[in-house]
């Protein structure tokens, strides 16, 4: 008799990591359930009609029964919880909200897990991340942050994240669940939202190579992030729960590198090789409390996972920016 497809419901299904980790699981036969908000989601057509084999259930991270609904509807082995508020910067502008979704819709999550599944099988992804370590000095380990290192979160996201992980934690040793947290260190692509500093790089970039625009307004620019290709972090995800034991991992390249690093190689890459006269600080986009520097020790899921990240900085630069590139030209 052929084996049951597994079954996985993902929360954030219309996110970056939503969309890849949907394609990734499609590809290794599981039935999937995602997770869609509101009453008209903006997001739900495209949705539908890039992933027709995923089921979508309404429910919101604030609202636990509609967690519990969802859970009854899906029935799943595994759950990712990837759905937040997910912006730095926007968390200080909605920074109770933030704390409702991005951490007390962790523990809505973890609590409509333990009431329906009497069996305790379910599998529980948190998408814990590097935000929670903040970047300062006092903290920062040489060769870059790993699962023991100490957090100090610097953003109302950060600390939201925090709550979420801990609570995980919590649940895995109060109630014996499979709930692990991945933490992660920025991922982009090019399924990254339009807000997020990297992909408003390689957009203007592509727009300003076409001259469709001529200069872009930025926050600071000598912050360092480690930063990696969403595609390869999924499946990273995916490794943590297939495992005997539940653990933590930190997934990271072991590379950091400034934003004014990312606006040299986006420049470059279309033929500009002076970005200065093209960028605009504007205090606006500035944090009220900003993280230096970002490096992940990614050294136990490399070796238990047995995962490392294929796309490396200046692929993933080029990989943006050639997707905007592709887009913003049919506006021409
Ligand atoms: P994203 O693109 O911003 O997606 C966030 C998702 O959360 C969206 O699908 C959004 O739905 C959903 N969401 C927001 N509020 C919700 C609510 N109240 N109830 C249910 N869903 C809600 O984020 P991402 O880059 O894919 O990241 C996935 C997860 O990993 C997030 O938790 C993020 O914080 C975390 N993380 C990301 C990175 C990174 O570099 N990308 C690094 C570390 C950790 P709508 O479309 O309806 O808004």
């Amino acid at each position: 008799m052929a084996e049951a497809k597994k079954r996985a419901l993902i929360t954030g299904i219309t996110g970056q990591d939503g969309g890849h980790l949907a394609e990734l699981l499609n590809e290794k036969g599981y039935e999937i359930f995602g997770i869609i908000r509101g009453q008209h989601n903006p997001k739900r057509e495209a949705t539908e009609s890039e992933f027709p084999y995923v089921t979508l259930i309404e429910a919101d991270l604030t609202d636990a029964s509609s967690l519990v609904r969802a859970m009854q509807l899906a029935k799943p082995d595994e759950v990712y919880n990837l759905g937040a508020i997910s912006h730095v910067g926007y968390s200080f502008k909605d920074p109770m909200l933030t704390s409702d979704v991005t951490g007390k819709g962790v523990l809505n999550m973890l609590e409509a897990i333990r009431l329906t599944d009497t069996e305790n099988k379910v599998r529980f992804y948190q998408a814990s991340t590097s935000e929670m370590y903040g970047g300062l000095e006092y903290n920062r380990p040489k060769n870059g942050y790993t699962e023991e290192a100490t957090f100090h979160p610097r953003s109302p996201y950060g600390v939201a994240k925090l709550y979420g992980y801990w609570i995980t934690r919590n649940y895995r040793e109060s109630y014996n669940m499979f709930a692990v947290s991945g933490i992660l260190f920025n991922h982009e692509g090019d399924r990254r939202g339009i807000e997020f500093v990297t992909r408003k790089i390689t957009n203007a970039v592509a727009r300003i190579k076409l001259g469709l625009q001529d200069h872009v307004e930025l926050g600071d620019l000598w912050p360092k992030r480690d930063w990696g290709y969403a595609g390869d972090y999924v499946e990273g995800m995916w490794r943590m729960l297939q495992q005997d034991v539940p653990k933590d991992y930190v997934l990271a390249t072991g590379e950091t590198h400034s934003i004014e690093e990312f606006l040299d190689t986006a420049f470059k890459h279309v033929g500009i090789d002076d970005w200065k006269p093209y960028v605009k600080q504007n205090p606006a986009f500035m944090r009220p409390a900003e993280v230096d520097v970002l490096l992940g020790d990614p050294t136990k899921a490399e070796k238990e996972l047995g995962w490392k990240r294929k796309v490396d900085f200046p692929g993933l630069v080029k990989l943006m920016v050639d997707h905007d590139l592709a887009i913003e030209s049919t506006k021409l």
